[in-house]
Formats: structure tokens, C-alpha cells, sequence
């Protein structure tokens, strides 16, 4: 049986130019923080990646702090609005898309529990957040706001630039999770003008368990966390040299890999969306086409469960997701397509498929074999069939 990953956007294959240098690496136990040259070895490993990473999203190196992943550094800034927020007279709330991660949802949310003031930026049926809501919540007593770059389970991007520009204008600082578009579409975190950006390397062909934090320079912080003195005190703990490593690597990898998204991939999933729109009566494309990553395509079938329907898929090697994967098991339909959609009949019927850079028309065409039928007989047996063909 043919085997079809479509669930990038959940996690990577690790690159062999990643494996290599991994591999490479494994013998360098030292300490990073050790002053002897077995340790000093390690640490000058650390700072090239630091180096590549750091060139991939436009940042100075010590603008960088590596961090478990992308939840970790999502964690880190909604913690220092929270500190922010407890030593200053004016600053009280923050403003964050409600279909934010729940890295940044879940930490809010805490906020919330301790008497901060959260507020939750709508969005459009496409996912856009709608911009003239930002202009009413903003006042001089938003410490934060945090709107992600791209969506995990749509793909819709959005206008961080302008978003950072009205945030900055009401004296707030601004937070982008750019988890999905690091790699796959080209951007400068100077040119976006955000304080604070989110990394993951396991986006990008990279080990999981790292990633990283842009601090830009002066922007306030306060380290999430305590007990060592390792990135400049700004994150403690042993620093986990191989996958920083990897990642180092991996970000070098994809510096050229937005045109290759753009050129090769774009093309392949707009094939896939438009041969799903001619064979499958009903279905609804999720996310603003004319906004969206290049390798994200979600579409919802009214009629039959997306769990189902990823069961079936995978029963022929297609792996693919109902939304983000880090909230399946989740009977709840997904927040992201209820924000924009307020469809739970939508929302579960949804499926993401989510192209790699090894992806090709012949899995396109390999899909096409077996979703028209899926999709047909889960309608046919389903309680949630509407009959309304
Ligand atoms: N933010 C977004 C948009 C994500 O898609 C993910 C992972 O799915 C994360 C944050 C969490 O990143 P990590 O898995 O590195 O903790």
C-alpha cells in the first residue's frame, strides 16, 4: 500500500541534512555553560544554530532564545503580559484571536482565572480577523496582543503588519505565533515590527521538543523559566544541544524553501482543492484562499464525520487531520472553524490535509481514488445527513 503524509502542518519527517548533523553532534556531551573547551565545543554549536535561525525570520542572534517548542515560547510571552499587567498602574488586559493556539489560549486563560481582563478578537467566515474590532478593544490599558501569523488548521494568514502597527499605536506590545509560517512563506520579523515571535523546529523537517522565542531588543521581559543562568538568563535549564542543533540546521534548510512552497506545492493543493470541488457534491473550503499558507488545505463535508473520514484514509495510507492535532481526541468540534463558521455540523465535518515539499500530483491523484467513495457511503449511513443534495 502506498503510503500519502498529509499532516505536515502536525509534524515533519526529520530531513536527512537534519539527521546528519544530529547525528554528528551526538558524541558532544559537554556542558554548553561549562568553561572547559568540551563544553565550549557544545556552546559553539548552540551559536551557529542560534546564527541559522536567526537569519531564517530576519533577527539580530541575541534576539533569539531557544525554548522547548513553539507552546513553550507561547507560554513565555502571555506570561510576561501577566507580569506586566501585575506591576503596572495602567496596563490591565490583553487582546488575542480566538483561533489562537491553545499554547496561547490555555495560558490566557489562566491570565483570566487570576482577574486579567482577556479579550477575544473575532474573525471572518475566511478566518481574518476583523481588524475594525482590534481598533475598538485597543486602549492604553492593553499590555499585549497576540494574534498568531498563520492558522494551524486553516492556513488563513494574517495582516500582522498592520496588526502590530495598530497595537503599537495603542501603546501595546505584539505577539505573533508564527509556528505554520516559518519555512513556508517569507517574512522578517524587523519588517513585521513584532516584540515577540514564536518557533518551532518540528514545523520544518526539524526534531521535536525545540524551538524558539524573537525577543526583540528592548521589548519587555521576564523569563517563564527560573533556576539557571543559561540564554542569558532568559531561559534556565540544560540546554538540549541536539535538537538545537538540528534545528540550526533545519532552519538552514529552509531558507529557500518558500518559493519552492510557493511554486511547487501552492499548485499541487490547489489541484487537490479543485479536483475535491468537481467530484464531491457539497463541500466547503475553509480558509481565505486569496490569504493562506501554501501547503494547508481544510475542507469540510457537510454530512459526514472528519473523523471518519480520516479513519477511512488511513485504512489506504493517507494521513491526514480533522483539524489541529493537538486537540484530537477532543469529541468538541474544532474552536478555529467554529469562530469563523458557527457551524458545528461544518466544523465536524472537516478535514486538513497538509502538504511536506515531498509531496506530488501522484498523491493528489492517490487521494482522489478513494475520498470521492469515502465521503459517499459516511453520507449514506450518517444521522448527521441533512438530505438537502
Ligand atoms: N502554535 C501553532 C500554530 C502550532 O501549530 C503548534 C503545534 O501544533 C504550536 C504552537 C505548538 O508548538 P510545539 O509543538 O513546538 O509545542
Amino acid at each position: 500500500m502506498k503510503n500519502v503524509y498529509l499532516d505536515n502542518s502536525a509534524t515533519t519527517e526529520m530531513s536527512p541534512s537534519v539527521i546528519r548533523a544530529m547525528t554528528n553532534a551526538l558524541g558532544n556531551y559537554g556542558n554548553p555553560s561549562s568553561l572547559h573547551s568540551i563544553g565550549h565545543n557544545a556552546k559553539k554549536m548552540i551559536e551557529q544554530a542560534r546564527e541559522s535561525v536567526a537569519k531564517l525570520v530576519g533577527a539580530d542572534v541575541d534576539e533569539i532564545i531557544f525554548t522547548s517548542g513553539g507552546t513553550e515560547s507561547n507560554n513565555t510571552v502571555i506570561n510576561i503580559a501577566g507580569e506586566i499587567i501585575n506591576n503596572n498602574e495602567i496596563k490591565k488586559e490583553i487582546i488575542i484571536s480566538a483561533i489562537e493556539h491553545p499554547s496561547v489560549i490555555e495560558a490566557a486563560k489562566r491570565l483570566e482565572k487570576n482577574g486579567i481582563k482577556v479579550s477575544y478578537l473575532s474573525v471572518d467566515r475566511g478566518g481574518r480577523v476583523i481588524i475594525d474590532e482590534l481598533r475598538k478593544m485597543l486602549s492604553e490599558k492593553t499590555a499585549l496582543v497576540s494574534v498568531m501569523f498563520a492558522n494551524n488548521e486553516t492556513g488563513t494568514i494574517q495582516d500582522i503588519k498592520e496588526i502590530c502597527r495598530l497595537a503599537h499605536e495603542a501603546g501595546a506590545l505584539m505577539h505573533t505565533d508564527a509556528v505554520q509560517a516559518i519555512g513556508k512563506v517569507d517574512f522578517d520579523v524587523k519588517d513585521l515590527d513584532v516584540d515577540y515571535a514564536s518557533f518551532s523546529a518540528h514545523k520544518i523537517n526539524g526534531p521535536k521538543g525545540v524551538g524558539a522565542l524573537y525577543v526583540k531588543k528592548q521589548s519587555l521581559y521576564s523569563p517563564f523559566m527560573v533556576g539557571g543562568h543559561q540564554e542569558a538568563g532568559r531561559r534556565a535549564g540544560t540546554y538540549n544541544t541536539l535538537g538545537i542543533v538540528g534545528f540550526g540546521q533545519a532552519a538552514k534548510d529552509a531558507l529557500g524553501a518558500p518559493k519552492k512552497y510557493q511554486e511547487i506545492i501552492n499548485p499541487i493543493k490547489n489541484d487537490l482543492r479543485e479536483l475535491i470541488l468537481k467530484s464531491i457534491p457539497r463541500v466547503i473550503v475553509n480558509g481565505d484562499q486569496e490569504s493562506t499558507l501554501p501547503n494547508i488545505l481544510n475542507v469540510s463535508f457537510p454530512g459526514a464525520e472528519g473523523e471518519s473520514i480520516l479513519l477511512y484514509l488511513d485504512n489506504y495510507g493517507i494521513s491526514s487531520s480533522t483539524g489541529s492535532a493537538c486537540a484530537s481526541g477532543d469529541t468538541k468540534p474544532s474552536h478555529v472553524l467554529m469562530a469563523m463558521l458557527d457551524d458545528p455540523e461544518l466544523a465536524h465535518g472537516s478535514i486538513r490535509f497538509s502538504f511536506g515539499l515531498d509531496n506530488t500530483t501522484d498523491d493528489v491523484d492517490y487521494v482522489m481514488q478513494y475520498l470521492p467513495k469515502i465521503v459517499e457511503d459516511l453520507r449514506s449511513i450518517s444521522t448527521l445527513e441533512t438530505g438537502d443534495k
